[in-house]
């Protein structure tokens, strides 16, 4: 039997009853009906998935459709609809060279473009969200094709409507609706207007900002790389938490802290980690704190889900115990416990 080790970028994960690779749309929804009621695992790029080593006891559906369609308008910009199963960072490269701008901060991210709206996947002060226009699903429960407005997505940080109903929604296409242009949007976020040399606020062009956010996230092991085991991981393994004012309060000064818009406060879970006593390079079995990013779980080698897990366990627990906040797993975890 095939290890799902071989499909996910932590590397680990025992077999499945049967996995499945289905290319088109039609394949995809009779892989769906023709698992009955056997446990389904849909699947893109894996490397959001904590998979437990005595593996899954169903069927994995692994998605790989990446048809194209675009129109576009020089007064509205580009409208593209894109396959589940397309590569997300491939996509965002081919939507520089055509001259459109808007999802160059997203760059390097890895995974599909199926999976990119189930946990509204964020980076470097945008979240895919701002872009999306409609996601068209297949529903599980009504055994229909259904599709989504932006508002019916329900994103929120790291979370979606999709993200909320596990296993109901299998994300067939999503529509993006961005600009034509070369210049980014105004970058907000500090580190990366640094690096592009600019102040907080000001713009580059979409491809020094794509070429910096790479860079970046290579030197924080954030992008997949054979060779780099921090990057044998699943990126940020926590959320950042949502708190009340009163609990941030309780937090020393020097903890990040982001204010929103509905009076709660959302705070830095790296920053928690590190001044909870866990820190780069801790090491449980073959699962290591990763030497670069302090919120990156990783295998350094021969880890095991089981190590993994206990990794984050001790992790979280630390911040517990020192500042009384629980770390909720931004991952999949499946047949897996923390
Ligand atoms: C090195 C590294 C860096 C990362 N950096 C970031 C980052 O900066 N920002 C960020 O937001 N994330 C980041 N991630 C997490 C990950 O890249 C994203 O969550 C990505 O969208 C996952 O895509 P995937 O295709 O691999 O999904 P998978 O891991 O295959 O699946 C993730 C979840 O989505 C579900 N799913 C997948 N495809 C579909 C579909 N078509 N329909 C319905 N459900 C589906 C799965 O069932 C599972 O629950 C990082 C991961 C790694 C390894």
């Amino acid at each position: 039997m095939t290890e799902l080790s071989k499909y996910t970028s932590f590397r680990v994960g025992g077999p499945a009853q049967k996995i499945v690779q289905v290319s088109t749309e039609a394949e995809i929804i009779a892989a769906i009906e023709e698992a009955g009621d056997s446990p389904v695992l849909i699947m893109g790029g894996g490397t959001n998935v904590l998979i437990a080593d005595k593996g899954f006891d169903g069927i994995v559906i692994r998605i790989s459709n990446n048809s194209v369609q675009s129109e576009v308008d020089a007064c509205s910009g580009a409208t593209l609809t894109i396959g589940a199963g397309e590569d997300w960072d491939t996509f965002v490269q081919t939507t520089i060279d055509r001259g459109y701008a808007g999802l160059e901060t997203l760059s390097g991210i890895p995974g599909t473009v199926g999976a990119a709206p189930i946990q509204n996947i964020g980076a470097y002060g945008h979240e895919v969200a701002e872009f999306i226009t409609r996601v068209r699903t297949y529903d599980r429960q009504e055994k229909a094709v259904k599709t989504f407005t932006n508002a019916q997505c329900e994103f929120t940080y790291r979370n979606s409507h999709f993200k909320s109903h596990p296993g109901r929604y299998v994300v067939l296409d999503v529509q993006f609706q961005i600009r034509i242009g070369e210049m980014s949007d105004p970058i907000t976020y500090v580190e990366l207007a640094k690096k592009l040399g600019i102040d907080p606020g000001d713009k580059a062009t979409v491809k020094e900002t794509r070429a910096a956010v790479l860079e970046l996230r290579a030197s924080k092991g954030m992008l997949l790389s054979p060779d780099d085991h921090d990057s044998w991981s699943a990126g940020s393994f926590f959320t950042n938490p949502i708190v009340t004012q009163q609990q941030a309060d309780t937090l020393p000064n020097a903890a990040p802290k982001w204010p929103l818009n509905d009076g709660r406060v959302k705070v830095s879970a790296a920053w928690l980690i590190e001044n909870s006593g866990t820190h780069k390079g801790d090491e449980v079995g073959g699962a290591r704190i990763s030497t670069k990013h302090v919120l990156a779980l990783s295998n350094s080698g021969n880890a095991t889900a089981a190590d993994i897990a206990e990794l984050a366990k001790r992790a979280r627990n630390q911040v517990k115990e020192v500042f009384g906040i629980t770390l909720e797993a931004e991952v999949n975890l499946v047949g897996v416990e923390i």
